[in-house]
Order: C-alpha cells, then structure tokens, then sequence
C-alpha cells in the first residue's frame, strides 16, 4: 500500500526577534534557524515515519536540493518531486521572546505543479491513499485522478479557507481538521460537524484530545491527548495527519489510528521544530506501551 502526497515543501526561517515588527520598521534578529516545513512535507516525513510507503508529489526550485535530500533521508520517496525554475516556497516566522509569532508565507514551486506529474496516480490503485492540503494547486485533478482508481483521500483543510475546503468536499474521503475549523466550516455550511458530506472526519482538539466520525454509520470515537508539558505545538496537526492516514493504511481500526496519531503528536509537541521534530514509529510505540 502506498500513501501519494501531493504537498509542499518549505524551507522554514526561524528569526528570533526581539519584539514583532511594526509598519516600516527595520529590525534585526538576533537568531537565524532553517528548518523543513510545508504542510505537505511534515505529513509525508510523518506518514514515513509511521512506517508507510510514501510518495510525495510537489515541487522545489534551484535553492530547493537541501529539502529534497531531507525528505529522502527520512524514508519519503522523492522521485515525483520536480525541480523548476521558481524558487522553493517558504516560510519567514519570526518570534518574540514570547513566543507570538508573525509568518509570511511564499508559494513558489509548490503553486507551480503541473499535471504530467499526476500520471504517477494512474498506478495506483484500492489500499492506497492520496493526501492533500491546501498549500498546492491541481488538488481537484489529483484527487478525481486518484479515485477514478479506487484511492481513497485524505484532505487536511488547512490553510483554512472555506470555499477552497468546499470545492474539495465532493473529492474526500477522510476530511482532517482543527476544531476551530470544524467548527467555521460546519457553521457555513450550516450542518454539525458529524453531517459534514465526507465519509470520515477527524478533529483535532490541541490539549483537548481528537475524535473520528464516521458519517455513513453514526460512529464517533473521542480519545485525550496524551499528557505531556508542550515546547512547540508548531506541526502537531501535521504529524497526527501523517501518522493517522499510514495508521488507517496499514489496517487499524479508526480508534487504534488515533490513538497512534494521538501519541506521536505529543511526542511532537514536546520538541521544537516541524518535520526535523517528528517522532519515528519505534519511539510512539514505546510511549504508547509506556
Ligand atoms: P498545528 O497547526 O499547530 O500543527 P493543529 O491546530 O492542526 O496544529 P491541534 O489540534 O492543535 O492541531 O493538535 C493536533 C494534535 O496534536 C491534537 O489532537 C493532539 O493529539 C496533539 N496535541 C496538540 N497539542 C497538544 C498538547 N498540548 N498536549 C498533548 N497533545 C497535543
């Protein structure tokens, strides 16, 4: 069984600064670190290392060899990702010394797919999944692509945006969510959450724990979080998608999925980073049997 990602890849800039910049205002930083990111990239690094065949689809630009060479060391397969000439997208985040923070966000390559890098899709088939965000284009494409073959999706409709989380609703299959927006896509559309029109929803509720809802059967299934002092919840949401989809992939039932994603997730949040911070398989299953 293989998980298909198409996602981006971002190289994360962490300026630590000593108060948020205001309008016009030049300010220097007084740390530099660079990390992996992209929502597409944390969850294939995730779903890799849940122990899942993984296959990203995305793009980097000429400034982009170094995200590739991570997401190959960690498991990912690589060999879908095209190198063009716009440049890799990007994050520059600074954060105050309390840690607010302030994101600009560049695209790039990851808006830059083309279809012909979607032909990988007409391989698979029933048992494998395709993951998607909304950090990419060709979405829709992929995932008609994708089920035309009996793949199902798994659609984390983040960056949250409504109508772009509806036009996809029609193409998923598993719908992820924070709970926040759960609760505004719910609200605009003027259903609960548990009707939403997909046959499975997982909300994350940060601290609070997650839930599945099957919406063919009525099922829902909660669970806690796992109990851990936070240092960067930065990815959490990331992490718990990549490990429930390669959890759902390799057979669990929804509850054992989550209560998988449920643990590495916390491992997650007690390291700061995004992808460079997710947990490998063998180490969830120790604090899942700890
Ligand atoms: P992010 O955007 O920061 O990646 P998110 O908003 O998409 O996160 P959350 O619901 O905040 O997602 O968190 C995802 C999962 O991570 C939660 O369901 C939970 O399992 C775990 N998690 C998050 N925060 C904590 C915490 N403080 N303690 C334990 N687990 C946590």
């Amino acid at each position: 069984m293989t998980i298909y990602n198409l996602g981006s890849i971002n190289a994360d800039h962490f300026y630590a600064v000593p108060h948020l910049p205001g309008a016009g205002e030049t300010l220097a930083a007084m740390t530099l670190a660079t990390g992996l990111g992209g929502k597409g990239a944390n969850q294939s690094v995730a779903a890799a290392r849940a122990g899942a065949d993984v296959v990203h689809i995305g793009a980097v630009g000429p400034d982009g060899g170094w995200a590739v060479d991570r997401l190959a060391q960690y498991g990912v397969g690589t060999e879908r990702i095209a190198r063009i000439g716009t440049p890799t997208g990007h994050a520059i985040i600074c954060v105050d010394p309390a840690g607010e923070n302030q994101i600009i966000l560049y695209p790039g390559a990851n808006c830059a797919l083309t279809s012909d890098q979607l032909t990988v899709l007409d391989a698979a088939g029933p048992g494998d999944w395709l993951m998607l965000q909304n950090e990419t284009n060709l979405q829709q494409e992929a995932a008609e692509r994708a089920r035309a073959n009996g793949v199902k999706t798994a659609y984390s409709g983040a960056p949250f945006d409504v109508a772009a989380v509806q036009a996809m609703l029609p193409h998923t299959d598993l719908l992820l969510l924070n709970a926040v927006e759960a609760r505004q896509l719910a609200q605009a559309l003027g259903l609960v959450v548990g009707d939403l029109p997909v046959s499975q929803i997982v909300v994350t509720k940060g601290a609070d724990g997650a839930e599945w809802h099957g919406t063919g059967s009525g099922e829902t299934v909660s669970i806690p979080a796992c109990p851990v002092v936070p240092v960067d919840t930065t990815g959490a949401g990331d992490t718990f998608a990549g490990y429930m989809v390669a959890g759902l992939s390799q057979g669990l039932v929804p509850e054992a999925a989550l209560r998988l994603a449920s643990a590495a997730a916390a491992i997650k949040v007690t390291r700061a980073g995004t992808a460079d911070a997710i947990p490998a398989r063998d180490e969830v299953d120790t604090f899942l049997a700890g």
